[in-house]
């Protein structure tokens, strides 16, 4: 195998284990929400795709050339990955897109984003001080802004306390920064199937909207947007001008709930596609003889003769350690129990039934194996977190290979 050294972690391990892209399923989960916008009635609205995360842990550098294409939009949190898209559609000769970075941005990254097009989220009255420095950097063109409204999440954004006392300095700085769009963020849409507390969201965006409009007088309409994945599948009323989709791009019910309530508000379930799956090649398949210990703190021990292979993955990887004893993985269509331990760089899977002699087995730890799958909701439930967190923690040094 030709390896190249790409940092620590990247030799031989990072190889064995590995992390496919379905690039038709990606296609397939775009085309999900293309066709919401079609039932719903009004202007076509704009898709965007969130990449932040490295891309939900699909790769940043993978995700951006299958998604350029299909979508209206991108969000980041990074504004270094917003220059890195920039520098990728200059190599490529491709049309920029819309770029929209929803994180913290510094005062001289503003500046950087401007020169490069690039959109930002105002969400406090630090940006005064990027006012000034847009300002003294003589500009060609102004930093095109999104006010970002706290409706309820309680994290970034202007309180409708706050407005319209805390954004005139967006008057102030008008020649530097253009309020160009208006966002908010739910809080609740994802755990429950009663949207109450979005309902009262909503309610708050529109009044923090009129009061930036009666402030700021833009000359065009703002965009708005506020629906994350859940509220673009179940709640109509929050797709207004853009949708901000992240996990159900990647083929990830946002939640159990989020997919009960889109029986009973679309009629039927879309059905969303696993963009991921990953898999590993053991390094060895052997038997040990019945009463051997598996693994650290010898938590395990065979009552019989059990062949077990060894998986050179473990939670450097992003395998979690809480899975320990409850998870299994998938070999020749099988479910194989991860037996004792996870370890750091290591994961002993039960492959008694699943192969028949000792040459190397290829596991797959996410997707589907024959009839069997193991799904990142599974993993994420035996790992006592969400498939969120499962996914973004997937090593950003493993290998990720594109297929169809
Ligand atoms: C993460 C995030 C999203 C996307 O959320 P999903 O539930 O993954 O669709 C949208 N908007 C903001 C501000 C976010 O932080």
């Amino acid at each position: 195998m030709n390896v190249e050294h790409g940092g620590p972690g990247a030799g031989f391990a990072a190889h064995a284990s590995w992390l496919e892209l379905s690039a038709s399923s990606l296609r397939h989960n775009v085309e999900v929400f293309r066709a919401l916008e079609a039932v719903a009635a009004g202007p076509r609205r704009r898709l965007g795709a969130v990449l932040k995360g490295n891309a939900y842990g699909h790769g940043f550098r993978q995700t951006l050339p299958l998604v350029h294409a299909g979508v209206d939009l991108l969000y980041l949190i990074d504004p270094l990955d917003a220059l890195a898209v920039r520098a990728f559609e200059r190599e490529q000769g491709l049309a920029p897109r819309q770029v929209l970075v929803l994180g913290a941005v510094a005062p001289e990254e503003a500046v950087a984003l401007a020169r490069e097009g690039v959109d930002a989220v105002v969400a406090d009255r630090s940006w005064e001080e990027a006012g000034a420095l847009l300002r003294a950097a003589k500009l060609e063109r102004p930093l095109r802004a999104h006010v970002h409204i706290d409706t309820g999440l309680g994290r970034e954004g202007f309180t409708l306390e706050q407005l319209p006392r805390d954004t005139g300095f967006l008057s102030e700085y008008r020649d530097v920064l253009q309020v160009v769009g208006v966002l908010s963020h739910f809080a609740n849409t994802e755990d429950v199937t009663e949207q109450g507390y979005a309902l009262a969201q909503l309610d708050a965006f529109e009044t923090g909207m009129a009061r930036l409009v009666a402030q700021l007088s833009p000359a065009r309409p703002l965009e708005r947007h506020i629906a994350a994945s859940a509220a673009s599948l179940v709640l109509p009323r929050a797709r207004y001008d853009a949708l901000r989709v992240g996990i159900a791009l990647y083929g990830l019910w946002p939640s159990v709930e989020t997919r009960l309530s889109a029986r009973l508000v679309l009629g039927e379930v879309p059905a969303l596609k696993p963009v991921l799956t990953w898999k590993c090649r053991s390094q060895a398949v052997k038997w040990l003889p019945a009463g051997s210990y598996v693994g650290y703190g010898c938590t395990y021990r065979c009552s019989e003769p059990t062949r077990i292979a060894v998986l050179p993955v473990g939670y450097f990887d992003g395998y979690p350690r809480l899975v320990s004893g409850k998870a299994h993985v998938l070999v020749n269509g099988r479910r194989c129990a991860v037996l004792g331990r996870v370890m750091m760089n290591h994961l002993i899977v039960d492959v008694t039934r699943a192969t028949t002699d000792e040459r190397p087995v290829t596991a797959t730890l996410l997707g589907h194996d024959g009839e069997e799958s193991v799904s990142a909701e599974a993993l994420a439930t035996w790992a006592q977190t969400i498939h969120y967190e499962l996914v973004t923690r997937l090593g950003a040094h493993l290998r990720r290979v594109v297929v169809d």
